[in-house]
């Protein structure tokens, strides 16, 4: 049965309340009187619920659309302003024990080059992440309880916070990695973590199965219960996401706001991300294969609809996106983006021959950061590299409050204003430079407190002229 707050996936992730859900939404995906009360509902900005916002995703009429268009947008703008976050993934091992359908890293996969990074590895890996301005990494590792144990993580993520390369530091360390025990996510948090991201891939659980048809990936139950366990060991910014293309996207999608409604009534807290990725051409693998791909409008649209359902939480898109897309979803609701990514292990220090690569699958957006933060300011969107609100403790429901008091002006513009200073100084091209340093000019004069505004004119200063790096509210 249905239950919000059980601990078991069956129940929380209810097969026929999503199915009711669906049919709940068909039947009213015209009806007007509704469709214009939800979206009234969601202005308030307090986010909708499953069934409300799968009304919504299902409406084909091109005037409500346009107002959920026009929502998503401002609603966007009131939470992150014009701030984009700037990450980039680092691939540590392609081992895998898992037979995932989908992922070239599949146990079956014998001609895909294994690898692993050693310590030294990923020093130089770090090197030159840090050497393109990058602050933020998100982890990415295959399932290999051998090779690819706690300790190594553990191990890996020490190294990373550790290295000092001129004046470059990796701030933030996320990771996806596969669903573990609450001793193991204590573990994790202890050693620093931001967000502990695993997507769910697919809440269907019967094609989950089908999907994952060998290894420890296959226990449905005890992936969709993982972020339970995170937040049971102490990690409370968790993010969530489902690879778009393997199960119906409305499924998805209403199983994808009903674990968030899980998390906020079991912990008070919802997931800090949802990622959106959609399955890609890889190695071995063709997206044709698989029956159910979504076109870019509906892409546009999950993104538009998830936005609104949960106003508080930050949404990620990744290189699997090319930049037209990209641009498109930015204004929907996106927050987080990834620049400069390789998606193969050992990738930023060594291209790889192209009948030996390792990549997780095809990157679309293959500029450089430097090229995607110039992008971004020339649509006037502020590329922030802070990492403050978790090096401050602001995680979880602290970071909710944060969004819930509108302080997030004289807070989260500045630092994006102050990180950004660092890249151009530090990274940045002549040209990119000269286009950032005229935004900060003007976006400074948009930090209201104005207390606040003069400690980061000053500390803008401090930054281009004494070297100074690091500063935050
Ligand atoms: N092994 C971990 C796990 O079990 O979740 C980490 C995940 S993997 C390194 C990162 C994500 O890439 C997967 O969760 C999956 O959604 C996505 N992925 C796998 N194959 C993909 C493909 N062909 N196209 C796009 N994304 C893919």
């Amino acid at each position: 049965m249905y239950d919000v707050n059980s601990k078991c996936a069956d129940d929380f992730i209810n097969h026929e309340e999503i199915l009711e859900t669906l049919a709940y939404a068909d039947e009213n995906k015209e009806n007007v009187a509704l469709i214009d009360a939800i979206i009234e509902k969601a202005k308030k900005r307090k986010g909708l619920s499953h069934r409300e916002a799968s009304v919504l995703l299902a409406c084909p009429i091109e005037e409500k659309n346009q107002e959920i268009y026009k929502l998503a947008e401002q609603i966007k703008k009131d939470f992150y302003g014009n701030r984009i976050v700037m990450f980039a993934p680092l691939y540590l091992s392609n081992y895998c024990v898992n037979g995932c359908t989908y992922c070239p890293y599949h146990a079956k996969n014998k001609h895909i080059p294994r690898k692993q990074l050693s310590q030294e590895d990923i020093r130089r890996e770090v090197i030159a992440l840090q050497d393109m301005g990058h602050k933020r990494l998100a982890l990415e590792a295959g399932e290999d309880p051998v090779r690819n144990t706690m300790d190594y993580y553990l191990k890996s993520i020490e190294t990373i916070y550790s290295i000092k390369h001129k004046n470059g530091a990796i701030r933030r360390v996320n990771i996806n990695m596969a669903a573990t025990t609450v001793d193991n996510y204590r573990l994790l948090k202890e050693a620093g973590i931001g967000t502990y991201i695993l997507f769910q891939e697919t809440y269907h659980k019967e094609s989950y199965l089908e999907l994952h048809p060998t290894g420890p990936k296959h226990d449905y139950n005890y992936h969709t219960e993982a972020m339970d366990r995170a937040m049971e060991g102490g990690i409370d910014d968790v993010g969530l996401g489902v690879l778009f293309g393997l199960d119906k996207y409305r499924y998805e999608f209403a199983g994808l706001l009903m674990h968030a409604e899980h998390l906020e009534a079991a912990f008070g807290v919802g997931p800090h991300t949802i990622s959106v990725p959609r399955l890609k051409h890889a190695d071995d693998i063709n997206p044709d294969d698989f029956n159910n791909g979504i076109d870019d409008d509906t892409f546009a649209k999950i993104v538009a609809c998830i936005r609104i359902a949960v106003p508080y939480t930050g949404m990620i898109i990744s290189t699997r996106e090319n930049q037209k897309t990209r641009e498109r979803v930015l204004h929907l609701g996106i927050s987080q983006i990834s620049g400069g990514s390789r998606t193969s292990v050992g990738g930023y220090c060594e291209p790889e021959p192209d009948d030996a690569k390792s990549e997780q699958f095809d990157v679309s957006d293959t500029r450089t950061l430097d090229e995607v933060v110039r992008w971004l300011m020339e649509m006037e969107y502020i590329p922030s590299f802070c990492t403050a609100c978790y090096r401050e403790g602001r995680t979880g429901d602290r970071f909710m409050s944060l969004c819930k008091s509108g302080q997030i002006q004289n807070c989260c513009h500045p630092n994006a204003l102050m990180t950004l200073k660092e890249y151009l100084m530090d990274y940045a091209s002549l040209e990119t430079k000269a286009i950032g340093d005229k935004l900060i000019e003007k976006e400074v004069l948009n930090v209201p407190n104005e207390k606040a505004r003069a400690v980061v004119l000053e500390n803008l200063r401090l930054i281009e002229h004494d070297n100074r790096r690091d500063f935050r509210f």
